[in-house]
């Protein structure tokens, strides 16, 4: 899949924000990827085995630095990430910043070799999911949907008319959306179902597609399809956040306990 950048000019805020999706290989293809990988995180990397998560632990930070060069400029080679986990109280993960830049939020997501990643000057957040990977167990659905969306699941048909399992992609597709929320510190994997998505659009929309959604919740997205929705993707932010200004000095150093992004993580070595 080759990398693709999505069109952020939906995005109605005054501020600054890119990101792309693609495959891992897409992404690595560019570049020699260990002069891209940050110190900070090297023991992480060599303690991964199968060749598959080492490419998409690396593309997922390759393709970071990518997307913060389309926003400030920089060239990519010389972008740092740092993480810092505010439940552990460590650096080397948890939610990742740009120490010359930390005003900015940065997210990414990779699965199954597929990676995306967002750079802006707001709060955002990002998941992607293959279908493919998410439980079929009624179990799983109860567990990430709330009350009004299972309700809506149960009316589905169980299939549309080209043989998609609507009911499987219903329960895919929040739960894509619901990551990314996690993704911006707002909940957690553990009380997912307390978050009602309930009036987001839904059914699914088709091939290799960017779909924005404005809705009643507290959250604004770009619903993410690629290739027949055997990938799906979000890009969400906060309904009516500010914006902030971009600075370019590095006046605003990270020291330890004062991360620029101090809500609560969920540990998530991502
Ligand atoms: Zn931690």
């Amino acid at each position: 899949m080759p990398l693709v950048w999505l069109d952020c000019s939906a995005i109605p805020k005054s501020g600054r924000a890119h990101a792309a999706i693609g495959s891992s290989v897409s992404v690595l293809a560019a570049v020699k990827g260990f002069e891209f990988l940050d110190a900070g995180v090297r023991h992480r990397f060599d303690t991964l085995r199968r060749e598959a998560d080492r490419q998409d632990f690396l593309a997922a930070r390759v393709l970071a630095k990518f997307v913060m060069s389309k926003v400030t400029g920089l060239p990519p080679a010389i972008v740092s990430i740092e993480q810092f986990c505010v439940d552990c109280n460590r650096a080397g993960h948890g939610k990742p910043f740009f120490p010359s830049h930390p005003e900015l939020s940065v997210s990414w997501s990779h699965q199954n070799g597929i990676v995306m990643a967002a750079v802006s000057t707001f709060d955002i957040g990002v998941d992607v999911e293959t279908l493919s990977s998410i439980p079929v167990e009624p179990d799983f659905a109860e567990n990430v949907l709330s009350d009004t969306e299972l309700t809506i699941l149960n009316k589905l048909p169980a299939a549309s008319f080209d043989g998609t399992n609507l009911k499987q992609l219903y329960v895919a597709r929040q739960w894509v959306r619901k990551e990314a929320i996690v993704k911006l510190g707002d909940c957690s994997l553990d009380n997912l179902s307390m978050l009602d998505l309930g009036q987001l659009e839904f059914p699914d929309f088709y091939f290799d597609t960017f779909h924005r959604i404005s809705s009643g919740c507290d959250y604004e997205m770009i619903d993410i399809s690629i290739a027949n929705r055997a990938c799906l993707g979000a890009l969400v932010w906060r309904t009516g956040t500010h914006d902030i200004s971009l600075t370019t000095t590095k006046e605003n150093a990270i020291h330890e306990n004062q991360h620029p992004n101090g809500r609560r993580s969920n540990c998530r070595s991502v």
